[in-house]
């Protein structure tokens, strides 16, 4: 700590804003590494964080690897998923198995509560990020706690905030007004009666349901929920989705609870448009963009926020640009994240953590051409973002050199 002229700053090494997945793995790398870090996370922890908590394979092998078994407290129950069905407007319906067996559904409140203390950095919650100045040697950062400003320095900083987007904000203002965003809501049924089977997530692809349609069950109750663009209404998107539901699935649910409505920045990852920061800050996680197939973020949040880490730890044991190290590290989950939105790698190779393509060879050769003509045409809800072309391109330069072409990082 030293003193100001007429406030204290607290000095550390790295500085890491946000106290979610990407921000546990992150704070791990460096406190392993011996440096001082602080992680400042704006609401009161454990925090609520809306998400269907379905964990990728990879996902829960970095869990355990890096933080220990999961203790009961951090599980919904059912406590495990078996895998994920598609549905489809023909009512053919397709469920895959993870590889390796059930991964456990997640209560993200306790669950990123307890990878956060694990990492071993120190945390100071109801604090909210706002603002930061790069000076070069050291980034002067400022937020808010109890409506008093409250001042840190540190030779990085680590924008692990999820998509709420406030470090990249403040590194790039007219970001978030140039990327489409998504509203994700959902609410909480009461069964009456629910023939979709618990064991696994549920996804629609049907163009007249939404960009992202899903349901599961979790203690109790049913969740259903509904991506789409921003601007539209969502109770009616939602109550078009339930009666949906108890049309062609015979899916009975009495009324439901207090909706939870969050914006998200899901797009980076399709076109190779990720967000890593500039001098002396990194962003990681959902933030730079990374967001798996199916809505699942977690693994990808974890595995760039240890590569963020890293990238910091190398940086000050041999002193050299961070971006650079960071950018040249990274490669690597980019790779694996967009792998999972490229039709070239679905075609051709095997990007997902569950067997897509055994489960398409058990339906009769009508049907999965049924399947892909189903597919083809719920793409084309993302027609108006003009994201095809941008994923073509992307996924042939993948092909042909072996990479996504980093040129296209901000
Ligand atoms: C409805 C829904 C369902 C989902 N279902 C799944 C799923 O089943 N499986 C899956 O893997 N993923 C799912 N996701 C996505 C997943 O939740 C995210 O991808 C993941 O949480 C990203 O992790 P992160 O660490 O990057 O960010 P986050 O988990 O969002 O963590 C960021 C943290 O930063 C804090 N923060 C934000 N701004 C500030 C600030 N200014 N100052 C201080 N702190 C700040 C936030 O409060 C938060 O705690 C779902 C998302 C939604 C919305």
């Amino acid at each position: 700590m030293v003193k100001g002229s007429s406030e204290e700053i607290r000095e550390v090494d790295a500085l890491i804003i946000g106290a979610g997945p990407a921000a546990a793995a992150c704070a791990k790398r460096l406190v392993d590494a011996g440096y001082e870090t602080v992680a400042l996370e704006r609401k009161a922890l454990p925090r609520h964080k809306a998400c269907s908590g379905i964990l990728s394979p990879r996902g829960h092998r970095f869990l355990i690897e890096n933080f220990g078994p999961l203790p009961k407290e951090t599980l919904h129950a059912p406590s495990s998923a078996d895998g994920v069905t598609f549905h489809f407007p023909s009512m053919l319906s397709v469920s895959m198995d993870f590889d390796g067996g059930p991964t456990p559904h997640l209560h993200r409140k306790y669950a990123d509560h307890w990878a956060m203390r694990r990492s071993g950095a120190e945390v100071h919650d109801r604090t909210e990020f706002t603002g930061l100045q790069d000076k070069g040697a050291r980034v002067d950062v400022t937020a808010r706690r109890d409506e008093r400003t409250v001042r840190y320095r540190a030779r990085r900083v680590i924008g692990a905030d999820g998509p709420g987007l406030s470090v990249v904000r403040a590194l790039y203002p007219d970001y978030a007004g140039r990327i489409p965003w998504f509203v994700v809501g959902q609410k909480f049924h009461a069964v009456i009666a629910c023939p979709l089977d618990d064991k696994y997530f549920h996804f629609w692809f049907h163009p007249e349901l939404g960009h992202y349609t899903w349901s599961h069950a979790r203690d109790g109750r049913q969740i259903v929920g509904v991506g789409f663009l921003k601007g539209d209404n969502f109770d009616v998107r939602h109550q078009r989705v339930v009666e949906y539901l108890e049309r062609k699935h015979h899916v009975k649910l009495g009324p439901a609870e207090s909706p939870e409505i969050v914006p998200a920045n899901f797009g980076p990852s399709l076109i190779n448009r990720y967000i890593f920061g500039k001098g002396n800050v990194l962003i990681t996680g959902q933030a730079a963009g990374f967001f798996n197939m199916i809505a699942e973020g977690m693994s990808c949040a974890l595995h760039s926020g240890a590569i963020a880490g890293e990238a910091a730890v190398e940086s000050f044991r041999n002193p050299a640009d961070v971006q650079r190290v960071y950018r040249g590290m990274i490669a690597s989950e980019v790779r694996r994240c967009s792998d999972q939105w490229n039709p070239l790698e679905i075609a051709f190779g095997r990007p997902h953590e569950a067997d897509l393509g055994g489960a398409l060879k058990k339906l009769k050769v009508r049907e999965r051409l049924g399947v892909l003509r189903e597919i083809l045409s719920f793409t084309k809800l993302y027609a108006p973002l003009n994201w095809g072309r941008q994923i073509i391109w992307q996924a042939v330069c993948r092909r042909i050199t072996g990479r996504y072409p980093p040129t296209r990082w901000l």
